[in-house]
């Protein structure tokens, strides 16, 4: 049995980053879906026009010269100047110039008053307020200057990354190589949803479970199948399932005669590089390579395969995919009770994190799916480990 943190540190060392592919950031014709959306960075992106790109108007009023305006100051209306065109008007003493927001500045302009301050009267305005130099107006560059980093190669390209891209207009960007991955849900008990149920059966939700948890880590499950604990048709299946970059296999890693995973890929040729981990649930965690395809086999139990997914099996996606940032999120919490880790391996309690503090919730067993869907927190208490209510601990959020 390994640590943990040499488990992961293996695994780690064993994948690279795939190479990346030029996406759209707009809708594809065909698809539903913005192809390059929480997908990694590849290289770093530069502000390549400064944001605004040119002065222009933030409210619907009147460009004017601030020192030519005070509380009942009449003004002339000379021109007009919307959005979307730029008139290449010119305001002097005495005058103004109805604008719109998003409007460029005229020439000799240095402020905008908003129409409320203002009354009307027929070609001309009357001032009601001061007004400042530069007051709404938004200067070229002022929010971001040309040339500035706008996204780091290894960072998730999220909705707010998207629309800066675009601001730029940049049709495409480039990201981090796709990870196909197929899943074996193992196991002579299981059926599917949807399907009767025979006494002795349970349905599998490891495979909807690990579907999941892909897409989250934005892989391409380009198969999911179901296999009895039976060896040739285990073969069968792990060959086929194998032309991907990673394989992820539910149960059967175990040590029961019918846990037949192991011996499976051993026997096709495999590398079996981990089994058996320090981490509760997940000990019977296998790790290994079948030619070019890196294989995670994960225990039976749901929430064992739950943990270990997000344990070994996310970070190594999400180096494939050129990530920075390998982790799930942290936060501090308060502990709601006194927690001890009495085991021999460091224990992932599943729990709530809610308004700054973490409670357990349900059964801590490794069976207990429904306990886990109702937490959406987990926090890691080392072997030996005693922690008391009311202690702030850090958790990891899923
Ligand atoms: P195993 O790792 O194959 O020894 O399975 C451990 C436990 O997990 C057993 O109780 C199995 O019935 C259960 N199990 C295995 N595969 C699944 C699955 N795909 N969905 C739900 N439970 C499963
Ligand atoms: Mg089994």
């Amino acid at each position: 049995m390994i640590s943990e943190n040499d488990a992961r540190a293996k695994i780690l060392e064993a994948v690279r980053p795939l190479p990346p592919r030029k996406v759209s950031i707009l809708r594809p014709s065909s698809g539903q879906a913005l192809q390059a959306l929480d997908h990694f960075a590849a290289e770093d992106y530069f502000a390549r026009l400064p944001l605004p790109n040119f002065d222009n108007s933030a409210m619907d009023g009147y460009a004017v010269l601030a020192s030519d305006c005070k509380p009942s100051k009449r003004l002339r209306v000379t021109g007009e100047q919307p959005a979307g065109v730029d008139r290449r008007l010119r305001v002097s003493n005495g005058e103004a110039i109805r604008i719109f927001t998003g409007g460029p500045m005229p020439q000799g302009a240095d402020a905008i008053v908003m129409q409320e301050d203002v009354t009307r009267d027929g070609d001309a305005i009357v001032v009601n307020v001061d007004v400042d130099v530069e007051e709404f107006v938004r200067k070229r560059g002022c929010d971001l200057g040309e040339g500035q980093k706008i996204l780091s190669a290894g960072e998730r390209i999220r909705a707010t990354t998207l629309a800066l891209l675009a601001s730029q207009g940049l049709a495409e960007v480039l990201v981090d190589g796709e990870v196909r991955a197929a899943i074996v849900s193992t196991g002579d008990e299981l059926a599917k949803p949807g399907e009767e149920l025979q006494p002795g059966q349970i349905y599998d939700s490891n495979s909807v479970l690990l579907q999941s948890l892909l897409k989250r880590c934005s892989a391409v499950v380009t198969s999911a199948e179901n296999c009895s604990d039976d060896a040739n048709s285990l073969r069968k299946t792990i060959q086929r399932a194998a032309k991907n970059e990673i394989l992820i296999v539910s149960g059967g890693v175990s040590v029961g005669e019918h846990d037949l995973v192991q011996s499976t890929l051993r026997d096709l040729g495999a590398k079996i590089d981990i089994w058996r981990v320090a981490i509760k649930p997940g000990k019977p965690f296998l790790f290994g390579q079948l030619e070019k395809c890196f294989v995670f086999g994960l225990p039976g139990n749901p929430v064992s395969a739950f943990v270990t997914f997000l344990q070994f099996v996310r970070p190594a996606i999400l180096k494939m995919k050129g990530a920075t940032d390998l982790d799930l999120p942290k936060m501090p919490a308060k502990l709601t009770v006194d927690l001890t880790n009495e085991s021999e391996r460091a224990h992932y309690v599943r729990g709530k994190f809610e308004n700054g503090t973490f409670a357990p919730v349900g059964r801590q067993e490794s069976h207990a799916l429904f306990g886990l869907s109702q937490s959406n927190a987990l926090l890691r208490i080392e072997t030996g480990e005693s922690l008391k209510a009311g202690e702030t601990v850090d958790v990891q959020l899923f």
